[in-house]
């Protein structure tokens, strides 16, 4: 099958910081993918080139999305050639109403598609069964994006908004601390409901937690801007056990 997201090499810094060091990650249609990682080894970073920020400097290496050069892409035409991320920390935005937000970002994808947009009452049928299944309230709607909502009620807005853009490749940078379970599994259903063979995931974690909801396909574990292991989802179980310690013994032993 053609890969989906072929990332090579891939060097970046930060006002000359050097902050990812060559990764290398292929991601197929219907995979799903995790990078685990501590705090400051560049996961945020990674998913931010991906998705489209340009506070980074790329000095080395490529990213391909669907056989294009994704750098030369807008952050909005990444999205509407069906990237999706769900940031660490949920920007609010006030006075913008939950529903016109989604409504609006549906339709652009769908007029960039060539599909035809969705009316308000075939929309509020959409969106109130991806409530139902999110087990959310419809009072949601009425609220401003993000705006007074709890770290677990950002998340489930983050889920909702991801099923109902229906993206082809799904970056979620997870929060280390302060989900709870309900937020964690809330997440783990908005995978692994959408998951099918079109469809990419990209899950971020500091902690093996989530990946007991989530099944991976393929972990790679960062540290210090490389990816010094990849391997199936017993990794994280091993990871669990030994500590990221264990690896970066290995890594520092390779690197000398
Ligand atoms: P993670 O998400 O794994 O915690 P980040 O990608 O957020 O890691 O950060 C990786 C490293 O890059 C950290 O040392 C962080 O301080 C640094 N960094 C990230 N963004 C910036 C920035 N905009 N300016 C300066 N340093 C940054
Ligand atoms: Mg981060």
């Amino acid at each position: 099958m053609k890969n989906m997201l072929e990332i090579k090499n891939l060097h970046a810094s930060v006002e000359g910081n050097q902050i990812l060091k060559g990764i290398d990650i292929t991601i197929k249609p219907g995979e799903i993918h995790a990078i685990m990682g501590l705090n400051g080894s560049g996961k945020s970073t990674l998913a931010n080139i991906i998705s489209g920020s340009d506070n980074y400097d790329i000095t080395k290496g490529k990213v391909h999305y669907n056989d294009k050069n994704l750098l030369d892409l807008s952050p909005e035409e990444r999205a509407l050639q069906g990237i999706f991320m769900s940031f660490q920390y949920p920007a609010v935005i006030p006075g913008v109403n939950n529903t016109y937000f989604l409504k609006a970002a549906l339709n652009a994808k769908r007029k960039y598609q060539g599909k035809i947009e969705l009316d308000a009452i075939d929309f509020m049928a959409l969106i109130k069964d991806n409530l139902k299944m999110l087990e959310m309230d419809e009072s949601y709607l009425r609220r401003s994006v993000n705006a007074g909502f709890s770290g677990g009620e950002k998340k489930r807005n983050e889920i909702l908004q991801m099923i109902t853009l229906e993206p082809k490749l799904a970056i979620l940078d997870e929060t280390d601390s302060g989900l709870d379970i309900d937020a964690l599994k809330i997440i783990a259903k908005g995978v692994n409901n959408y998951r099918n063979a079109d469809r990419a995931f990209l899950v971020i974690t500091h902690y093996q937690r989530l990946l007991n909801y989530i099944e991976p396909d393929v972990i790679h574990v960062l540290i210090d801007g490389k990816i010094v292991k990849t391997g199936g989802k017993e990794l994280a179980l091993t990871l669990e056990e030994k500590g990221y310690q264990w690896l970066s013994d290995n890594s520092a032993k390779s690197a000398n």
